[in-house]
């Protein structure tokens, strides 16, 4: 019988002749080895054995010996021989060096194989486990193995492939991927590069995979992985914060931020150059009496409908945000001239020429508007925004000064 030791103490039957099954003790309770064993066969009554051996035995008077067989990862292994009506054969009491290098072998190959089955089946657990489709190819190039999440994915059975087999619904997958165009450029390089290795977003409708492909090497040879991560949900979470930071939360329309970030992009951009560029700067009038008079919550509303009017009195491609308070902005990109004050009179007539009905209440709003008309040059597109906006700004004013409610156009900067 093959004793199985692990370094806590715990003992398990490697193997028994005749076969007998015996449930694990621990060698605290047993006190096999509290005899040091000099090589010779010990008599069973020196030793506490565990009450299963001693009930298999049935009480026949036996000789005992134990062989230490220790392998590296159980020192305290051996054998344990039991004779019926002693005395130990002579000729097994010489053998024993022998037969305790084979019992050690023993041992160490079941661990061994033991240890190979726990290291695969947590690598199973885990190809499974991971929230993400795998595609793992052999080093040989011949087969592969593909997890449920991928197989799902690539329309093909999961499990053990021939890596022949999974190519066909891999390349089906990119050409039904909306930037498949794309990826074909980026995936050319592969060819003859065992080293290949990239992240990229495979785009299916809504769906957006992040896949990463990378060498992996096995008995020094080069096999590839190939990792899906559904990261539609991730994306959408950030355009989501990132509509959020860049908009204003009480009108919708992007905040005085997103209006600088984008309108510097817009002037900049090389369509925009030797093209005009106008700034609109509105502010509603007597607001801070509209507060007074119907409430700030009045005043809220007031502003959403202003901001909805104006919004809708512009081109898609125009630019409008809140400046803060009252205040709105609009960039008119490559307007012809004569249509910049047009515009601006389209807001203002916008808001005019309609009292907003709040909760019942008809307030008569107006706005004044100030404009400022710019060309975008190559390389001056900041300074350029802040003097328009400053000329638009001064426009405004006149406009407030001359009575409210009208447009104001900023004189023609002088050469
Ligand atoms: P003017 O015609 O000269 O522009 O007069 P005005 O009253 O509009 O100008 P003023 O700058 O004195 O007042 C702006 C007011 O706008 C003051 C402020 O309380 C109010 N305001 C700013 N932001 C908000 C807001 O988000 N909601 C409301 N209800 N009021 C706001
Ligand atoms: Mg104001
Ligand atoms: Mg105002």
């Amino acid at each position: 019988m093959a004793v199985d030791i692990v370094s806590d103490g715990r003992a398990t039957w490697a193997a028994s002749s005749p076969s007998m099954t015996f449930s694990g003790f621990t060698l605290a309770r047993s006190g096999i080895f509290e005899h040091v064993w000099q090589g010779e066969p010990v008599e069973a009554t020196a030793f506490r054995l565990p009450s299963a051996i001693i009930h298999a035995l049935g009480g026949t008077p036996y000789a005992l010996l134990y062989v230490p067989a220790p392998s590296q990862a159980a020192p305290l292994s051996g054998l344990l021989l039991f004779w019926r009506n002693a005395p130990v054969p002579a000729l097994m009491t010489l053998q024993i060096p022998l037969l305790a290098a084979s019992v050690a072998r023993l041992l160490a190959a079941r661990r061994g194989t033991a240890r190979e089955a726990i290291v695969r089946n947590q690598f199973l657990d885990l190809f499974e486990s991971v929230p993400a489709g795998i595609v793992l190819i052999d080093g040989d190039g011949v087969g592969a193995a593909v997890n449920e999440r991928a197989a799902e994915l690539l329309d093909c059975p999961p499990g053990r492939l021939r890596a022949a087999d999974i190519a066909g619904p891999m390349r089906a997958l990119r050409q039904r991927c909306d930037n498949h165009a794309a990826l074909e450029q980026a995936y050319a390089a592969q060819v003859g590069n065992v080293n290949f290795a990239a992240t990229l977003n495979w785009t299916l409708g809504e769906r957006t995979f992040e896949v990463d492909t990378h060498p992996v090497r096995g008995n020094g040879e080069h096999g590839r992985i190939w990792l899906f991560t559904d990261v539609t949900a991730d994306l959408l979470m950030a355009a989501e914060l990132r509509r959020l930071a860049s908009s204003d939360p009480l009108t919708g329309v992007p905040n005085r931020r997103h209006f600088e970030e984008c309108s510097a992009q817009i002037i900049a951009a090389r369509e925009a150059q030797g093209h005009a560029v106008a700034v609109l700067m509105v502010d509603v009038d007597h607001f801070k009496k509209i507060n007074d008079t119907h409430g700030h919550p009045v005043g809220d509303e007031v502003l959403k409908v202003v901001a909805r009017r104006c919004r809708e009195a512009l081109r898609d491609r125009d630019l409008f945000a809140r400046f803060g308070g009252e205040e709105f902005i609009a960039l008119l990109s490559a307007p012809a001239i004569n249509e910049v004050p047009v515009a601006a009179e389209r807001l203002r007539s916008a808001i005019a020429a309609e009292p907003i009905t709040v909760g019942g209440t008809r307030i008569a709003v107006s706005i004044s508007v100030g404009a400022a008309i710019g060309e975008a040059l190559p390389g001056g597109d900041q300074p350029l925004l802040e003097e328009l906006v400053a000329r638009a700004d001064e426009a405004l004013y006149q406009a407030k000064t001359e009575g409210r409610n009208r447009v104001r156009m900023a004189d023609p900067v002088s050469a």
